[in-house]
């Protein structure tokens, strides 16, 4: 068989939260003959003793080093992870370079990194561009055909690989071929996990993740994703109900967050909430959204969303002030945003988190005051509603000019004067009171430049990990003195590479990968974005950006009634009014903690239970009011590391059972 290691290079919290691995492991998996295991970063502390006492980083399936595996694939998600890659490499005891290993195994990459590959180029033997669907499968019948009827010899596998539509093999293709990204054409043809790994600690998004659509048609010129996940393409609501009802018997997971670029403008989101409410608001399964378009955020959406429970709510405004929202080509005017969050604080919500972005081009002083007065229209509003406790949190984050973008051309601000409005805003928007969200700005810096970056930069990337530099997306891991070291080092600078802007003739270094999207395209957005002209939602009017989709976009079709086979068939409903205390039983189950789950924290503990109760099905009686609970209560906590040898929760379920 063909054995792949799918390594994400951050920890398990992290990793266990990103869907494309879960997809991945999927397809993986279901190939006859083919397995998928996962591996992710050890925390700091556990990196240094695994280097101190040559343990090798193994996957969590079978526990077997990465040099044992025929295929090794990382997950690029952000360029911060790019040391943790080469760390995780020598860990599973691999040559960090493509030119000193043999294979297997083979090391490849994908995800949105590598849409400019060159910065890493000399670490991956091949780099998928694109969607990793399809091509999952052709790379591993490539590999297999090579493993049992090729000549062995490692030319022979990259060549063909080489072959892979979106496939960038460095040592073949050099620096100045085309790769196309590669598409799926639809979401509804492709594989969909409906029975992810349930993790037993808490992961940053510990919930059930459907991915509703790919792509968005908005044009935000600041947007990277926006440009590389082109076109639009929305999974069916029947589809989408389907593997809600399968992922949900699956996992046991309360709360499903319906997940896209942009999910307001899903057109069937009304639609397929309201449908999942009907469905699952007995069962108390609550829905969140990613951060909405200010546009889509309305009475009805929010009275559907609540039904259950208020999940968190973000919205992304980026700029304050209507001129330079069009330079960026965000769709609202400060009018329609004073009517979204009166809104949303009029529907009962307390807890807001806003996105801002600083150093935009043609950005003003104005544009600064501007984020804190947009801030403060929140937060006035929300006291008209709400007496109690809100809170209303400002994430800050420094614009980096991503390739493929229409401001791929210009440099980054300076990171003097980047300081400077970040340490002025978070100064005003203290007295207030908001909680904020602040971006390292040198972790900005560096990822612009990583970003931008040519075939040069990875001796910098190569010289920072020797030094110790790991797992740079933490903030509180970050060594920005360690990068300063590594430059002395190799005299690269990355401000240069952040700052420097390009001519619109020029050509940069992410040019040998096309994204589907010309450059023409970008060319005319940028001229419209310094004349303050906005571009509108290319679904309404296509811009012909090069994508030529008008044959991906599905006819808008009237969704069908969705039928009722997708509920979760508890014998006995468990809010129903019209049973009393006599219709229930409290009931002692007996449980132990031993081995490895006795790491668990007692919250851990608690979820795992709720979730395996939920699998099975028993119905479990819910407290009333706007946050209903199950009702199971548990014995006093044990100490993480102690194993509980007669534990034991108490449930009140409906009955008969
Ligand atoms: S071809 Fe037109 S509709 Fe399709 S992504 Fe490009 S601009 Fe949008």
């Amino acid at each position: 068989p063909v054995r792949v290691a799918l390594a994400f290079p951050d920890v398990y919290e992290i990793g266990m939260s990103h869907l494309g691995l879960k997809i991945l492991y999927k397809i993986i998996n279901d190939i006859p003959y083919a397995s998928a295991e996962r591996v992710f970063a050890p925390w700091k502390d556990l990196e240094f003793q695994m280097r101190e006492k040559n343990i090798p980083l193994c996957t969590l399936e079978s526990n077997r080093p990465l040099i044992d595996f025929d295929i090794v694939g990382f997950s690029l998600q952000y360029e911060l992870s790019y040391t943790t890659v080469l760390s995780m490499l020598k860990l599973g005891g691999i040559p960090y370079k493509s030119e000193e290993r043999k294979i297997p195994p083979l090391i490849i990459a994908g995800g949105p990194c590598t849409v400019n590959p060159l910065p890493i180029s000399p670490y991956f033997d091949a780099i998928l561009i694109g969607d990793g669907e399809i091509s999952i499968e052709k790379i591993i019948q490539t590999y297999y055909l090579w493993k049992n009827e090729g000549d062995s010899k490692r030319y022979s596998l990259l060549h063909e690989l080489s072959k892979i539509d979106g496939m960038y093999v460095p040592s073949i293709h050099g620096e100045s071929s085309k790769i196309k990204r590669f598409f799926i054409k639809s979401l509804d043809n492709v594989p969909y996990p409906d029975k992810p790994i349930v993790p037993y600690m808490s992961i940053i998004h510990d919930r059930l993740n459907i991915e509703v659509s790919r792509g968005c048609s908005m044009g935000c010129r600041f947007c990277q994703a926006g440009i590389i996940y082109r076109p639009v393409r929305e999974r069916s609501p029947e589809n989408v109900l389907s593997i809600v009802g399968k992922s949900l018997k699956n996992t046991g997971f309360e709360e499903v967050a319906f997940t896209s670029l942009s999910a307001g403008d899903y057109t069937y989101l009304l639609y397929v909430i309201k449908n999942f409410n009907r469905l699952y608001k007995e069962k108390k399964i609550a829905i969140s959204l990613p951060s909405l378009r200010v546009s889509s955020i309305n009475k009805e959406l929010l009275q559907e969303i609540k039904s259950v429970r208020k999940t968190g709510f973000t919205i992304a405004p980026e700029a304050g002030t209507d001129r330079l929202r069009r330079v960026i080509n965000k769709d609202f005017s400060h009018e329609d945003y004073e009517r979204a969050v009166d809104t949303l604080f009029k529907e009962g919500w307390q807890n807001l988190k806003l996105y801002f972005m600083i150093g935009l081009p043609t950005e003003t002083q104005e544009d600064i005051e501007a984020i804190y007065n947009t801030s403060l229209i929140a937060l006035k509003t929300a006291k008209r509603y709400i007496r109690g406790f809100v809170n209303i949190s400002i994430g800050i984050s420094p614009f980096i000019p991503k390739p493929h973008t229409p401001f791929q051309w210009l440099g980054q601000e300076d990171t003097e004067e980047l300081k400077r409005k970040k340490e002025y805003l978070k100064k005003k928007l203290n007295r207030k009171n908001f909680s904020i969200r602040e971006h390292n700005i040198n972790m900005s810096l560096l990822e612009a430049a990583l970003s931008r970056g040519d075939k040069n930069i990875s001796s910098l990337i190569e010289n920072a990990w020797k030094i110790g530099c790991y797992l740079d997306s933490w903030s509180d891991i970050f060594d920005f003195n360690k990068w300063q070291n590594a430059m002395d080092i190799t005299g690269i600078d990355i401000h240069r590479y952040a700052r420097k802007a390009y001519d619109i003739s020029e050509t940069l270094p992410w040019d040998i990968i096309e994204t589907g999207v010309n450059k023409e395209f970008l060319k005319k957005e940028f001229k419209k974005a310094l004349q303050g002209e906005t571009s509108i939602d290319c679904r309404k009017l296509c811009h012909n950006c090069g994508i030529y989709c008008n044959n991906i976009h599905k006819e808008e079709t009237k969704p069908k009634q969705i039928e009722n086979n997708y509920q979760i068939d508890f014998n006995i409903k468990a809010s129903n009014k019209s049973l009393t205390y006599n219709n229930t039983a409290i009931v002692r189950s007996e449980f132990y903690t031993s081995g490895i789950l006795k790491y668990l924290s007692h919250l851990e503990l608690i979820k795992l239970i709720l979730r395996a109760i939920r699998r099975a099905e028993i119905p479990v009686d819910y407290t009333r009011g706007f946050h209903p609970r199950p009702k199971v209560s548990f014995g006093p906590p044990l100490n993480v590391g102690i194993e509980g040898l007669n534990e034991y929760f108490d449930m009140v379920i409906f009955l008969p059972f």
